[in-house]
């Protein structure tokens, strides 16, 4: 039976004025930043490198009240400001969002750090479980989770609630020099103040993996075609990965730039959660660079989902590219 027009109509319009249909929305309202009303299809993202499989699975976002202060420790509100208007992005409540990087290798399924514990974090995170679900991957088929740095959002997601593992199979390959650090509280006092308990959170989320853990080094294989090269800064021993199959390649990022209108447009722009925001300007100049001469196609965790694809230089920095329907040549 045909529904008629003016039915759907008014259907629209009773769902307009229901607030029992748009209580998703939160009591506040539709804030710049928070998540639309209603349910989204799943957010998850498919494509080929080589014969490997990647998928972004998107984990939500918080924002970030007042993005204009404190944030970017040597830029002036105004130039924050105007970075912001000229990416179109709020300048108030903006998002961070956060998507995580699977590939399927044939021989295993390997998660890119872990996400931030199914809601453990903040309102607006937590969408991983479901996503994954989703995109049909079985955290209980996870073969390794390649850990970029330890921040919590990061690594929250190796552990539920009850601390149980999320990745019951899963071996977790992590940086020896970001193991090192925090792993030693008596570095508590060479971090921001707000980093502090990224100290305890390591010992909680990796302790039930003690058996299964290893630590890689600068250049090594993690996984046949998946290798780390160190990307420090942000955090000591912050690494990122390079993918290869047969004649392509994918650079796994992580947080190496957050938000690219900021950090790809101003690569010299510090951050208040870089460690050593001198060396991760020095980092992200130089591993952009040469992602940008490659025209490698690479992942990132906090970019817009689907968080992946290339950059081409523009002035002194960058400029990133979404990548379908990308064309470089
Ligand atoms: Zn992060």
């Amino acid at each position: 039976m045909a529904i008629e027009r003016r039915d759907l109509i008014t259907a629209a319009a009773v769902a307009l004025a229901s607030p029992a249909l748009v209580r998703g929305a939160g009591a506040q309202g539709a804030l710049p930043g928070a998540a639309p009303a209603g349910q989204q299809a799943p957010g998850f993202f498919r494509f080929k490198i080589g014969d490997f499989t990647v998928t972004m699975v998107h984990d939500g976002a918080a924002p970030r009240p007042n993005p204009l202060q404190g944030f970017i420790l040597n830029a002036e509100p105004a130039q924050v400001e105007a970075a912001l208007r000229e990416g179109a992005l709020p300048t108030a409540n903006l998002p961070n969002p956060f998507t995580v990087t699977f590939i399927d290798t044939g021989r295993g399924v390997v998660a890119f750090d872990a996400g931030t514990g199914g809601g453990q974090m903040a309102p607006g995170t937590g969408l991983l479980p479901r996503n994954l679900q989703a995109a049909g991957i079985d955290p209980a088929a996870v073969t390794l989770v390649a850990v970029s740095h330890f921040h919590g959002d990061h690594i929250t997601g190796l552990t539920t609630r009850e601390n149980a593992p999320f990745f019951p199979n899963a071996e977790v390959a992590v940086p020896a020099t970001e193991w090192a650090f925090w792993s030693d509280e008596s570095n508590a006092g060479r971090v921001p103040e707000g980093q502090r308990p990224t100290f305890a959170n390591t010992k909680r989320r990796f302790g039930p993996y003690q058996a299964k853990m290893r630590q890689y080094r600068d250049g090594e294989e993690v996984a046949p075609g998946i290798r780390a090269l160190a990307a420090y800064g942000h955090t000591p021993g912050h690494s990122v990965f390079h993918v290869t199959s047969g004649n392509d390649q994918l650079f796994v990022m992580a947080d190496t730039s957050s938000r690219p209108d900021l950090f790809l447009r101003n690569p010299h722009w510090q951050s208040v959660f870089d460690v050593d925001g001198a060396m991760a300007t020095e980092t992200r100049k130089r591993l952009f660079g040469r992602i940008a001469d490659e025209r490698a196609r690479f992942t990132a965790y906090h970019f817009n989902f689907p968080s992946n694809g290339y950059v081409t230089r523009m002035g002194d920095g960058f400029r990133f590219h979404p990548a379908e329907w990308t064309n470089l040549t």
